[in-house]
């Protein structure tokens, strides 16, 4: 099927137009410059500059597909979880669109977008596997057992991984978003500089938790580090050195869990998805650690690890050919668990 999509969860107003698992175009709006002075999203911001770029991006996204609506099979949006006054701008977009060009509608979980940006670089995968989602508000290992069948199997038990690469980078001021600033100093330090906590969870039987992790203790020793490092008058500070062992920290954790949930699950497959699917720390240690077990591990292209539409309107495109449709009376929902995303269709 061909899906127009739609999402505008957060802050890049994105439309993508997609053939099956081919993507015919993508157009990402991203607002980060309009945010970066409050040092984060601020949702009012937001959903007014969705308004303002939406229409362009609509028209945008025919026009380099090459298509006009006869080509179009079906329109999505994302509804679900994010900024509701941010996600209404797609998703009433949508459907107006759907009603005037009489094309079903879907709803799409952002997170089931994240979870299928690899399907648009790999045409062969498929479930069952593991997938290892790491974003700005999620950090979660999921059992892909079909399109809509989820199961949670492991996840942060605080701060999401990108948040923490966001909070650490304003603590060393290098701006925001910190994931790409951090990735890149961290090519220039030593990761065994400064040695810093796993974030590991303590069972109260005894022993660690082997897949849930936590991130906000890591934040924390990142914290006292560079307190005791400007209380020993150690200026500049080594900022290469702390990025280096701070993003180590964070690869090590993910690792680990991860080889170890599809070892244990006999899952062949791990695909990894969302923002911080772009680390270059974590594209390399994972790969590696997965070699020797033989488990195959696919990263969406680098364009389609952070926020934009052609994930979405490939999870769209996947309900589609197993008839799942959405309701015109489907809401924007700012919370919604990824193992209640059948509740979406009808
Ligand atoms: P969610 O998908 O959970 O709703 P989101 O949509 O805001 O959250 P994404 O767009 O998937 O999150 O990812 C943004 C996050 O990814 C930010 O926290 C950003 O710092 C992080 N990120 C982006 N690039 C990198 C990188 N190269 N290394 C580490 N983190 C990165
Ligand atoms: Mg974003
Ligand atoms: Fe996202």
């Amino acid at each position: 099927a061909t899906i127009l999509a739609i999402e505008t969860s957060c802050d890049e107003t994105a439309v993508a137009i997609v053939k099956n698992r081919n993507i015919l175009s993508s157009v990402v709006a991203s607002q980060i410059k309009l945010h970066q002075p409050y040092g984060g999203v601020v949702p009012e911001v937001a959903s007014r500059q969705h308004l303002e770029s939406i229409n362009f991006c609509l028209d945008q996204a025919l026009e380099e597909a090459q298509l006009d609506w006869g080509g179009i099979d079906g329109v999505a949006a994302t509804c679900a979880p994010g900024l509701v006054g941010a996600l209404l701008v797609g998703l009433t977009a949508a459907k107006t669109l759907s009603v005037v060009h009489r094309k079903p509608f879907f709803g799409v979980h952002h997170l089931e977008g994240h979870i299928y940006a690899t399907y648009l670089l790999e045409p062969t995968l498929k479930p069952p596997f593991l997938c290892l989602l790491v974003s700005g508000g999620h950090t979660s290992l999921l059992h892909v057992q079909d399109c809509g069948q989820y199961e949670m199997l492991g996840s942060t038990r605080d701060d999401a991984a990108g948040e923490c690469f966001d909070k650490v980078a304003r603590l060393l001021k290098l701006g925001y978003p910190g994931g790409p600033v951090i990735d890149r100093l961290a090519t220039r330090g030593n990761p065994e500089a400064f040695p810093l906590p796993e974030g590991k969870i303590s069972l109260p039987q005894g022993g660690y938790h082997p897949y849930d992790c936590s991130f906000s203790g890591l934040k924390t020793a990142v914290l006292r580090l560079v307190e005791k490092l400007e209380e020993q008058g150690v200026d500049p500070l080594p900022v290469a050195d702390i990025a280096a062992s701070f993003q180590g920290a964070v690869v090590r954790s993910l690792t680990k869990r991860t080889i170890q949930c599809a070892l244990d699950y006999g899952l062949d497959t791990i695909a990894v998805g969302g923002g911080v699917a772009a680390n270059q720390g974590l594209r390399k240690t994972l790969q590696t650690a997965a070699a020797p077990h033989q488990l195959k591990v696919y990263f969406p292209p680098l364009r389609l690890c952070t926020d934009n539409a052609a994930m979405i309107a490939c999870a769209a495109a996947e309900h589609c050919d197993r008839g799942h449709i959405s309701p015109l009376t489907l809401n924007a929902q700012s919370r919604l668990k990824i193992t209640e995303v059948m509740g979406l269709y009808t």
